[in-house]
């Protein structure tokens, strides 16, 4: 058995010991010998990896919701609104970030060791997040050029999705996620069945909300008919295109997205950019960018190459000069000052005299 602190304060919760999870403990044997029986709470601990930490306020933003769950689960670990932790094993264990050091590494084994049920949450936790951007680029080459001295900075060159280092139960999209998708994460779990999560694009939210298509309305470049839905179609509701932060859907078809796309008039750096930001790192995403990148006048993947801005285009050279009389080249067709202009011939640069 072990026995922990309740976070509310209020009481002594008792479970027991690893892989223990919401089931009906025995029954509590009292002094006139009568018995009743208990459900245990799951403890749940929440972790935080390479991250910004908005997933986990997203957790901390259901404030109704975590009232009513502080009775249902004992918060063990959770690092981000307490500093009260109680020692592992855990129920459940929620894991924020992506892997970027080789401490990470580490940690997320000890982390699914010590864990019945490991849920993922964010882009970073589920695609590397766009700190995933390095995957593309010189690591060394920012680690030279951001610290006066990188002998002790200890990173790896990639940063990578959680469910790459170990098994993981569940993945949660977004960036962050949705806060009613974490709840629902959560009561599925003490219900014992199976969350109730979107695979469809946000393309089906749009339609559902009756929200105008700026892709058909204004010609926006937006990824909703490939990225999963999740968020209630939120930005084309504010008039912004999808940027993909719930990643892929499942089956996505982005070159016909793309093909469209470059159709009407979208440059293959604009394409590389679209399909790189808080997903780069999902298959799916990442293929696309990578078909573009030739077009889009980089090396291949593999090289030291990051899809930048765009620059704007070179204005146009001013016009040259007429060439004043005299000079060599084919009569008619005059080269540039001192070139053998198209006759073929070696210019011969006259000498001043
Ligand atoms: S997925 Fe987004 S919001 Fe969540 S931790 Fe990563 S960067 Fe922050
Ligand atoms: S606005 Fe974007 S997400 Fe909405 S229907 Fe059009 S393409 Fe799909
Ligand atoms: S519309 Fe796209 S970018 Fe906006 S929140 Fe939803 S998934 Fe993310």
């Amino acid at each position: 058995m072990v026995t922990h602190d309740d976070p509310s304060g209020a009481a002594t919760a008792t479970t027991t010991t690893a892989g223990a999870g919401p089931d009906v403990r025995p029954a509590d044997r009292h002094d006139d010998g009568s018995t009743t029986t208990a459900r245990a709470r799951p403890r749940v601990a929440v972790w935080k990896f390479a991250s910004c930490d908005g997933c986990q306020l997203s957790l901390v933003s259901a404030e109704d919701e975590l009232l009513t769950l502080a009775g249902e689960i004992d918060i063990a670990y959770f690092l981000e609104v307490t500093r009260a932790v109680s020692d592992g094993p855990y129920d459940v264990s929620i894991v924020e970030g992506s892997i970027t050091t080789p401490g990470d590494e580490e940690r997320i084994r000890h982390v699914r060791e010590i864990s019945d049920v490991l849920v993922t949450i964010g882009a970073c936790a589920t695609a590397g997040g766009i700190q995933a951007l390095r995957n593309h680029a010189d690591m060394d080459g920012f680690r030279q050029t951001v610290y006066a001295g990188p002998t002790y900075v200890q990173t790896l060159a990639t940063s990578t999705a959680i469910a790459e280092h170990v098994d993981v139960d569940l993945e949660l999209r977004g960036c962050p996620v949705e806060t009613d998708q974490l709840v629902e994460v959560i009561s599925a779990l003490l219900a014992g069945r199976k969350p109730v999560l979107p695979t469809h694009s946000v393309c089906i939210d749009c339609k559902l909300r009756d929200t105008v298509c700026i892709a058909v309305a204004d010609g926006a470049a937006c990824l909703g008919p490939v990225t999963m839905a999740g968020c209630g179609a939120r930005c084309p509701q504010f008039g912004r295109p999808c940027y993909g932060c719930f990643g892929p859907m499942e089956g996505p078809n982005t070159s016909a997205l793309a093909d469209h796309l470059t159709a009407a008039g979208a440059t293959a750096p604009e394409l590389v950019r679209l399909f790189r930001t808080f997903n780069t790192d999902a298959p799916a995403f990442d293929r696309e960018a990578r078909r573009h990148l030739p077009l889009a006048g980089q090396p291949p993947v593999g090289a030291a190459v990051v899809a930048g801005p765009m620059e704007p285009p070179e204005p146009p050279e001013p016009p040259e000069p007429p060439e004043p009389p005299g000079t060599p080249g084919t009569p008619g067709t005059p080269g540039p000052a001192g070139s053998a202009g198209t006759s073929g011939t070696e210019a011969t640069r006259q000498e001043p005299t």
